[in-house]
């Protein structure tokens, strides 16, 4: 274990929108850092130019900010070790290459994309399936451990096309402790001599990534699982470096619901949640997904849920502040199996996180809502104020506030057919009208007073309740749901009452 100050990083490829695991490992690996007074920073690796897609770095710094995750370096930011996009540190990475092509762990190869076709299909034909370069196969190609030196020298020399390979040496065992699952144990046998350097000059990830974790002083490498598989190669980097490896902790993956699989798009349109942090668009094929900020998620409760998607505080508890879980985060209480996405427990958090709001917190996310909504009203914040405990507890999303909202703020301009079909009556209109005077200088004008009168005389008058309140409710707000009604009544003060159903009576 290192006793270096603890220093992670997110190191996301912006090929596409960051998908709700990354956010989760950027999640870990900020907590980790904070929890360790340590640093977490922002790498952006992308040097794949096939794969790189405009706006999706924007979009995972974005993303980060809405989550509150702030890296402390970051492309933006810069930092000690600056740049923080890999293809602006393009120039660093040859003499790496080199390095160990120098110490006999890495070579040149000159085969041609035709010439590795060629065997992959030779090979096919003979019955291999999946042929690897490695330190079987390299003894039949054309790379600078079977061709001459003079030969390399002038291919070299005469500016030849090659690539850089790892020379993954035959039957060694390659061990490390990772932190979440212990010992892990490959067979260099499994693994093949893995491109370094690409023909135009660039690192692969595996080089990029490597020396970069080394040159920005990594102490802990906290990815996805899907990374395990290249971990034995960098572990075997770092011994040909001479370099002290960081200690790797490998997350557990995020499966679907039903737990068949990685949680995939697929899976979210099914089960009608995002799998993305904010609104995506790819620019470039039109593609677009929803994301959990503008479903109405609150940032606090997404991550939240996040959190405990393989790892627990050691107890029960479900809801911690941001400031529990960087106290109680350790790599110890990350489980190692995978974990299923679980829709329902993520509409819990953001509902819960929504009641705690105080009405002050609550109202500038129902003024957004309003505005968005385009729901157009007079009233002020003082009113707006006294509507939020109505609506908090029955929202499970911040998009519930408008539409819940809506009928306190403006009276009905239309009734529903449907509604009125069903819950308007002759009896009930008829005891409407002959209530209003009644209400004219009924006092006290509150809930419970009101409640209990309306009711009396509804019993007095021998009709059923279901004849008169639904009707009533009708004509006060056009929805069968929503606060108790005489709550409605208080809220919206004996004039608007009264006006609103008055206008009922004229129209219905
Ligand atoms: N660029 C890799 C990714 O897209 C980084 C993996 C790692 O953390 O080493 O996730």
């Amino acid at each position: 274990m290192s006793t270096a100050p603890v220093r992670v990083r997110f190191a996301p490829s912006p090929t596409g929108a960051l998908h709700v695991g990354g956010v989760r490992t950027a999640l870990f690996n900020y907590l980790f850092a904070r929890h360790h007074g340590g640093e977490f920073l922002l790498r952006i690796e992308d040097t794949d130019q096939k794969r790189y897609v405009p706006k999706a770095e924007e979009y995972i710094m974005e993303a980060l900010a809405w989550c509150g995750i702030s890296p402390d370096y970051s492309p933006k930011t810069g930092g000690p070790d600056a740049p923080y996009r890999q293809s602006e540190r393009k120039p660093m990475y040859r003499q790496y290459a080199e390095q160990l092509v120098a110490s006999g762990h890495a070579y040149y190869a000159f085969d041609t994309e035709e010439e590795l076709e060629t065997m992959r299909e030779n090979a096919e034909k003979a019955g291999m399936k999946n042929w690897q370069y490695n330190a079987i196969t390299r003894q039949n190609m054309r790379n600078s451990l079977t061709l001459p030196a003079d030969e390399v020298q002038r291919l070299l020399d005469g500016g030849a096309n090659y690539v850089v390979r790892m020379k993954i040496p035959r039957n060694e065992e390659i061990r490390f402790e990772d932190a979440i699952r212990g010992w892990v144990l490959f067979q260099t046998n499994q693994l093949d001599d893995k491109v370094l350097m690409k023909q135009d000059g660039m690192p692969t990830y595996h080089l990029a990534n490597v020396v970069d974790d080394h040159l920005m002083h990594i102490t802990h490498v906290i990815r996805g699982e899907e990374w395990l598989p290249s971990a034995p190669l960098h572990v075997y980097m770092y011994q040909c470096f001479g370099w002290t490896a960081p200690v790797f902790a490998h997350l557990p993956l995020l499966l679907s619901p039903d737990g068949k699989g990685k949680l995939s798009k697929r899976d979210g349109d099914k089960h009608g949640f995002p799998i993305f942090p904010l609104d995506w668009h790819n620019p470039e094929t039109g593609e677009t997904a929803k994301g959990y900020r503008e479903a109405g998620y609150l940032p606090d409760a997404f991550i939240n849920f996040l959190a405990l998607l393989g790892w627990n505080p050691g107890n029960d508890q479900e809801i911690l502040t941001r400031e529990e879980m960087v106290k109680l985060f350790t790599l110890e209480r990350v489980g190692k199996s995978g974990v299923k996405f679980d829709k329902a427990k993520s509409v819990w958090f953001n509902a819960t996180y929504l009641r705690a709001l105080t009405p002050a917190e609550l109202l500038p996310h129902l003024k957004a809502q309003l505005a968005a909504a385009g729901v157009a009203h007079t009233r002020d914040d003082a009113f707006l104020l006294s509507v939020v405990p109505l609506i908090q507890e029955r929202a499970e999303y911040l998009t519930d506030l408008a539409p819940q909202a809506a009928p306190y703020l403006v009276a009905p301009q239309t009734f529903d057919p449907e509604l009125v079909a069903k819950r308007w009556n002759p009896q009930g209109a008829e005891f409407i009208a002959g209530l209003l005077p009644q209400l004219q200088s009924f006092e006290p004008w509150e809930e419970a007073p009101l409640e209990a009168f309306v009711k009396e005389t509804v019993e007095a008058a021998g009709l059923g309740l279901g004849k008169v309140m639904p009707a009533l409710r009708l004509a006060l707000t056009n929805r069968m749901q929503g606060a108790e009604l005489f709550r409605i009544f208080e809220l919206l003060g004996r004039e608007e009452t009264l006006a609103r159903l008055e206008a009922a009576l004229a129209r219905l």
